[in-house]
């Protein structure tokens, strides 16, 4: 039986598996005949008909059956002790029942192999190899004698101790002594250069190298020898007396008992050497010297990761990195309901995209459970426990028990526990902390948290920690054996961070900020949708497109996408000029030539991934997808003719962290700037935002003397406001030339509706630029729109006439804005919402999207002219409001301008901040009563009275409604708001109020009411 499994690469390692003779290595293989079948064969080659011919001769010892596989030879002798057997004109199996004596199979066979009938033999000029169906195979272990005749030429290799070959006729004969039964052999020949080394006692290290690639074969060797060195010191003596490194024609990775063979196209990558050739060499001791027992599942693997591939990339520093990507392999693939347990893993092929979750717990998890043993044992006991295991099972099959017997009789420790929670568990931790808290005792800070875990069954566990501080970082390990534990620890200086497991020590689930989009979240994930923005694009992508259907991912054309599937799915936009990844994304500057795949976060959705393909040709899909089962960590990637032109994993937090005190930030009073200074740096801008805090009435004042002060600089000048939706321009033009009295433009304009501050707020900025003959641009959205998308999830519920208005390039996944729109969308959490947080991310892109647009629109019309943009302050954010939404559409200078009062200012949110005296405007004047519009036209409802209020005192009653201010007649809470406006405070007016009358119906009234100022206008 050969048990064959891929590896990366192609590379496959026979584990060819020997039971526990233990033979002496020098003993001849006769002497052992008795107790193990020993199985001879001669065979001979004809290069160009691709075929061999052979005998097998298989001695069985009195007491063996043996079943005998033959239906991949052509067979054309069988003698069973001397005699035919009698079967049908096509054998598939020989089948020997067991004897009181010796018993003598002879077989006569041949066997044709055309090329590219398989992917592990050939039989051509260029040379042969032997590695599936060759010779009549058994499932049992048996000793091979092997002669083989090959061209003078040909040089070739075998599991072998020692190899003797002599020249007889034009031929060369060449046979192998291995003292150690085997369940199958391989053969490779070809015309190799043969380049030597010894190494340890007396060892030989070999090169068996094609003359095209002589060259690479010191470079193997020296490296080989290195590994070879560095294993024994770590493990005991290597178990055999050669090593070779073989060079295949074939694309294979395999390790052999005393070989790797390893194919010509793998040799010649530059990356081998330092990474793959130690793997297959630590091979030797573990899955070739210890076989891993077919009842005890796959060890083999992670522990050759662990000591191999980790170690190499410890040894430059990178061991933290190597980890976490074996987690975030892990996380990509595995989930609690597959119920994967790393005692089950046995192979599975790297061809197989299906088997990915399979590797992930035998390759990734594996290793981590290696890298946590040895942080429990120390790396002493580690190494100790190891040699002993090796010196035990040399030879031998052993499972995870086995190694648990060394690591406990080593430790002197019981390891049940930590051996079973890790072994048979189908979760892992998924830690949290909570309830963190700095108090001070004795004038010195102390840190309180704790530590959850999230399972259903506690691990136990030792958790590394930091505490980093403005000085230095205090490490620690933390004990957990419950599923919530309390930390209380005594620090002498405010901590800024706690970062939990900052090396990755841990088998442990990622939080989202540790972990990066990358391309095999999408192919891990449950949920997962394919998008084509049109037909044209199934062609260009078909390639792509058949991986995909072999891991089932649902292809859908663009419009048949709801907003629903975006927020539940992982997503791959097919192109990226689709108005769908569009509107996440933005447009994208990919390169224009190769195939560019992008990983980022879901917007909608971060515990997602949406990936946006590029291409320029369907060639170039073609080329490059074959190639993309090998970069599966990677969140971006270009190719060009199937060639890797970049690759990176987008940057994430390192360890859990938390962090615990923000320290305010200020500036030198000493560089401070007087305001015209500034102004003048300012006035080189094109595009000032000025930030405020709606009712800040000292913000307001700032804008005002800004927009002054620009003015006189330079008089072309316009200024945007998000206090105006575009549909309401026409009416501020009107009213901007004096067409329009100010009430009228108030209540076309609808500003009382959509926006409701206390219009005095903006009165002065509006009047300056009306008076000056500044242009207003009206920026923002209609609240109507904006509303249904928040509604609805996502805009697929607008009317097309409403979605015509949508910009079409909106950027969701502007770094940092996810963030600070979920923290708005926390602080109303309580509030009633009629949308959830897509719908309401959605909605919040699309003003700022469309702010940018109009300023974009205005500039690329004017181009001579500055503009001062009046918005909020979270809207003007320099890192992931309009600001950067602006210049990804036309690249003009822009300048952020913020009041200090307040929050803390980030340089990254704003470029310069003022320091304004408070100021405030006069109270606005109110009557003290809640409004309702009425059903009718006519009027506004009472609905309620303050107690304190002035109209209660006058004698206006709930149920009223008021038909007019001042005899202006009122049909709406705007009416009464423009109204109110122009009442001073301590003015008293007279409300018209109809009233239910008792028998006579209604009655009306005119009431005069004393005014009462308040912050806010009732509403
Ligand atoms: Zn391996």
């Amino acid at each position: 039986m050969i048990a064959k499994y891929p590896e990366f690469l192609n590379h496959i390692i026979i584990l060819a598996l020997f039971f526990g003779m233990q033979l002496v290595q020098s003993q001849p293989v006769e002497a052992a005949h008795f107790t193990t079948p020993v199985h001879y064969i001669s065979i001979e080659f004809d290069l160009r008909a691709n075929s061999l011919s052979a005998n097998s001769r298989i001695e069985l010892p009195a007491g063996f059956p043996i079943t005998l596989s033959l239906s991949h030879l052509n067979i054309s002798r069988i003698l069973v002790n001397g005699q035919q057997p009698e079967t049908g004109d096509v054998i598939s199996f020989l089948e020997v029942p067991p004897s009181s004596t010796d018993q003598e199979i002879l077989i006569t066979y041949s066997k044709d192999i055309p090329p590219g009938s398989t992917s592990y033999s050939m039989i051509s000029e260029s040379g042969i190899a032997l590695a599936d169906n060759w010779y009549p195979e058994t499932g049992q272990e048996m000793f091979f004698k092997l002669t083989a005749h090959i061209p003078q030429a040909f040089e070739a290799i075998s599991e072998a101790d020692e190899i003797v070959s002599f020249l007889k006729d034009d031929k060369k004969q060449i046979t192998f002594l291995f003292p150690h039964p085997l369940f199958s052999i391989n053969f490779i020949a070809g015309p190799y250069i043969v380049t030597e080394e010894t190494f340890g006692e007396e060892k030989t290290l070999i090169a068996y190298f094609f003359p095209e690639d002589q060259e690479l074969a010191a470079d193997y060797l020296a490296k080989a020898k290195k590994y070879l060195t560095r294993y024994e010191e770590m493990l005991g003596a290597y178990p055999y007396q050669r090593f070779s490194i073989v060079e295949n024609k074939l694309p294979t990775g395999f390790a052999m008992p005393t070989f790797t063979l390893l194919g010509q196209s793998v040799v010649r990558l530059p990356f081998i050497v330092d990474t793959s050739l130690g793997h297959e060499v630590l091979h030797a001791w573990f899955g070739n010297g210890v076989r891993m027992s077919p009842q005890e599942g796959n060890w083999v693997e992670g522990l050759t990761t662990y000591l191999a591939d980790h170690s190499f990339a410890a040894d430059e520093g990178r061991d933290a990195t190597y980890r976490k990507e074996q987690l975030v392999k892990y996380q990509s693939f595995v989930r609690p309901d597959m119920n994967l347990i790393l005692r089950e893993f046995n192979n599975v092929g790297h061809e197989d995209i299906r088997g990915q979750p399979i590797r992930a717990v035998g390759y990734n998890k594996s290793a981590m459970f290696f890298h946590m043993l040895r942080n429990k044992v120390g790396p002493e006991v580690f190494s100790a426990s190891l040699r002993d295991f090796f010196k035990r099972l040399k030879f031998k099959t052993a499972g995870w028990s086995d190694l648990q017997t060394s690591f406990e009789n080593i430790s002197g420790t019981e390891m049940e526990d930590f051996f079973t929670q890790w072994l048979d568990r189908n979760d892992i931790p998924v830690l949290s902390v909570q309830q963190i808290e700095i108090t001070n005792k004795e004038g010195y800070p102390v840190i309180h948290f704790s530590i959850d875990q999230q399972n259903d069954a506690p691990y136990i566990l030792d958790v590394p920690i930091v505490i980093i501080n403005g000085v230095e970082e205090i490490h620690k390990t933390l004990f957990l054996s419950e599923q919530r534990t309390d930390f209380e620890i005594p620090l002498t200086t405010v901590p800024h961070t706690l970062v939990i497991d900052p090396e990755y020590d841990l088998m442990r689930l990622l939080t989202p900020s540790e972990l990066p989009a990358t391309w095999s979240q999408f192919l891990g994930a449950a949920d997962k949708l394919a998008i084509l923005p049109s037909e044209a694009h199934h062609d260009l992508y078909s390639s792509l497109l058949e991986q995909l259907g072999e891991s089932e991912v649902p292809i859908l054309a663009q419009d048949e996408v709801s907003d629903k599937d975006l927020a539940d799915n992982s997503l791959l936009f097919l192109g990226t000029e689709g108005s769908l990844s569009r509107s996440l994304f933005a447009r994208q500057d990919h390169p224009a030539d190769g195939f560019t795949l992008d990983v980022r976060r879901n917007p909608l959705n971060p515990s997602q991934v949406a990936v946006l393909v590029s291409a320029s040709n369907s060639n170039e899909v073609e080329m490059a997808a074959r190639k993309l089962r090998h970069y599966g960590k990677y969140s971006y990637l270009t190719f060009k003719k199937g060639t890797i032109q970049d690759k990176s994993i987008s940057a994430t937090e390192q360890g859990m962290r938390i962090e615990l005190v923000t320290l305010p930030v200020g500036i030198e009073t000493s560089k401070s700037r007087m305001f015209d200074d500034i102004l003048a740096t300012l006035s080189q801008y094109q595009v000032i935002y000025i930030g405020e805090n709606h009712t800040s009435y000292e913000d307001h004042q700032l804008q005002l003397e800004i927009i002054r002060a620009m003015y006189e600089h330079d008089s072309r000048l316009a200024i945007g406001m998000e206090m105006f939706t575009r549909s309401s321009q026409p009416t501020l033009d009107r009213y901007m030339s004096g067409e329009l009295d100010e009430k009228f433009f108030l209540k076309e304009s609808g500003y009382f509706k959509t926006w409701r501050f206390d219009y005095r707020l903006y009165r002065d900025i509006i009047n300056f630029a009306k008076y000056n003959h500044l242009p207003i641009i009206a920026l923002n959205l209609e609240r109507d729109i904006v509303n249904q998308v928040f509604r609805g999830g996502g805009p697929n519920s607008l009317a097309d006439e409403d979605a015509s208005l949508l910009p079409l390039d909106r950027k969701l996944d502007q770094p940092g804005y996810r963030e600070r729109i979920e923290r708005a969308y926390m602080m109303h959490a309580g509030q009633e919402q009629n949308g959830d947080f897509s719908g309401f991310l959605q909605a919040q892109a699309l003003w700022d999207e469309t702010m940018a647009e109009t300023i974009v629109e205005y500039l690329k019309a004017y181009p001579e002219e500055r503009m001062v943009i009046i918005a909020g302050r979270g809207h003007v954010n320099k890192r992931n409001a309009i600001p950067p939404r602006v210049a990804r559409r036309l690249p003009v200078s822009q300048a952020v301008v913020v009041n200090s009062i307040g929050s803390t200012i980030e340089p990254e949110s704003a470029d310069f901040a003022f320091f304004s005296p408070p100021a405030e405007l006069s109270p606005f004047p109110v009557l003290g009563v809640m409004l309702d519009e009425t059903e009718d036209q006519e009027g506004v409802l009472v609905t309620a009275l303050n107690p304190q209020g002035q109209a209660l005192t006058a004698g206006i009653k709930e149920k009223d409604i008021i038909l007019a201010i001042d005899s202006e007649p009122v049909n709406d809470i705007e009416d009464v708001k423009i109204e109110m406006l122009y009442k001073e405070k301590n003015e008293s007016v007279t409300v018209r109020v109809r009233r239910p009358a008792f028998l006579v119906g209604v009655k009306e009234l005119d009431i005069a009411v004393p005014l009462k100022s308040a912050e806010m206008l009732t509403r």
